[in-house]
């Protein structure tokens, strides 16, 4: 008999969109994750995607932590099918639940009877596996409150199924059900969170790095590189721009005050940010900028490079303290790629005193200091494009 992936669909997240074209995207993505991994049969029905391997050298585990990071996804559950009848599910039933069951002290059962025409109701079926892996495994009590192992058996349209019970999945709304968005990336711990948690709301991504060669190096990008690629577990695909940014930032160096140095570039990678994200079709930026972490994100700052803007901006981590975003950074694995130490645009010539309360005035004033426009039509012209996955 079979082993599977049983894949819970979110009932919320069906709320207010169309179910089918949820449902479409869900399984396009689940599709492109599992590809790498070999051929599977994947089939929908009643709000469950079964995953089944088509040959036995699938690596099954691989498979489930690779659909844990779906979005769309509530929960999910390793499987063995059996046929519907109950001498098959009580002969599989110890035989397959073996490791978990020796491992645990107590146990309960709890069936799910979705096919209404077997002849058993669940208390009955509840009650024949019960006895069954009671007499398997002597050493176990029943706990119906508090089990170590919650033994599953559901009665589907395809077959029963058995499992030890859910692990969560990713939650949120499938990648691509929700339009694009540009995000600005540096290699920082915040922009890649950033990225992740509006792609948990069902946004693909595009994304924008500026670089400032020879000023950072090759090194830097290929962390921006590894970022997105971490990012792509769950975002999906993920097409990455690269602008030139030196000149505009050695002409900032040389023409306007020092202290809105900062400010000043901001505002000149939103102004590109937005061409880039109007040529590829995106909506709105995302930015992983958080209220008074540095200078340039104080309220007075984000106004002035907010007054740019022409499209929403989204600031997921806006009210986050760092070490909350440093939670996510981990669980979604960018934080350690994050800290490694590769110079970042911004910090190769940041001023030692930044103004934290620059007025939208003074900003637009000093910007008036050089002549940019051609300036950024290089730099959007310039913009190396790439197309990054998850392995
Ligand atoms: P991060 O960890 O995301 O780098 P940070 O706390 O270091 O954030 P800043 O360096 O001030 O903050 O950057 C604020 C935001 O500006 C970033 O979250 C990112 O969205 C954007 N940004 C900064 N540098 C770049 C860059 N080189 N390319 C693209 N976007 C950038
Ligand atoms: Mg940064």
């Amino acid at each position: 008999m079979q082993e599977m992936i049983l894949l819970k669909v979110g009932e919320l997240a069906l709320k207010g969109l169309n179910r089918s074209t949820f449902e479409a995207v869900l399984l396009k993505n689940i599709r492109r994750r599992l590809k790498p991994l070999g051929e599977f049969a994947i089939q929908n029905a009643q709000s469950t995607i079964y995953v089944t391997p088509k040959s036995e050298d699938v690596d099954l585990n691989e498979a489930v932590e690779r659909l844990s990071q779906v979005f769309g996804v509530a929960a999910l559950s390793k499987a063995r099918v059996t046929e519907k009848r109950m001498d098959a599910i009580l002969k599989e039933a110890p035989l397959y639940l073996e490791d978990p069951l020796l491992a645990a002290r107590t146990f309960k059962v709890e069936a799910k009877r979705a096919d209404k025409a077997f002849p058993l109701k669940s208390p009955e079926i509840c009650s024949e596996v019960g006895g069954c892996l009671l007499e398997a495994f002597p050493h176990l009590k029943v706990d119906v409150h508090h089990p170590d192992v919650t033994v599953m058996v559901e009665i589907r349209d395809f077959g029963a199924y058995i499992h030890a019970g859910s692990l969560p999945g990713a939650g949120g709304m499938p990648v691509g059900t929700a339009g694009r968005a540009a995000l600005l990336i540096s290699g920082g711990i915040d922009s890649p969170v950033a990225g992740y948690m509006l792609a948990k709301r069902g946004v693909e991504l595009t994304a924008v790095h500026f670089a400032s060669p020879p000023y950072t190096s090759e090194r830097a990008q290929m962390k921006v590189v590894e970022l997105l690629r971490q990012v792509a577990c769950y975002a999906g695909r993920i097409k990455l721009l690269v602008v030139p940014f030196t000149e505009i930032q050695e002409n900032l160096r040389e023409h306007c005050p020092q202290d809105l140095f900062t400010i000043l570039m901001r505002r000149f990678m939103m102004r590109i940010a937005q061409e880039l994200a109007l040529e590829n079709q995106c909506q709105a930026l995302i930015t992983g900028e958080s209220v008074g972490q540095v200078a340039s994100q104080t309220m007075a700052a984000i106004a002035c490079t907010d007054a740019i803007a022409q499209m929403p901006v989204f600031r997921p981590v806006i009210g986050m303290d760092k070490d909350e975003i440093v939670t996510i950074a981990r669980k979604i694995g960018t934080f350690e790629i994050s800290i490694q130490p590769y110079e970042d645009c911004c910090t190769v010539f940041t001023p030692k005193h930044p103004k934290t309360r620059p007025s939208l005035e003074e900003v637009v004033k000093a910007e008036g200091a050089f002549e940019w426009e051609n300036m950024v039509q290089r730099a959007v012209a310039g913009a190396q494009a790439q197309m990054l996955h998850a392995d």
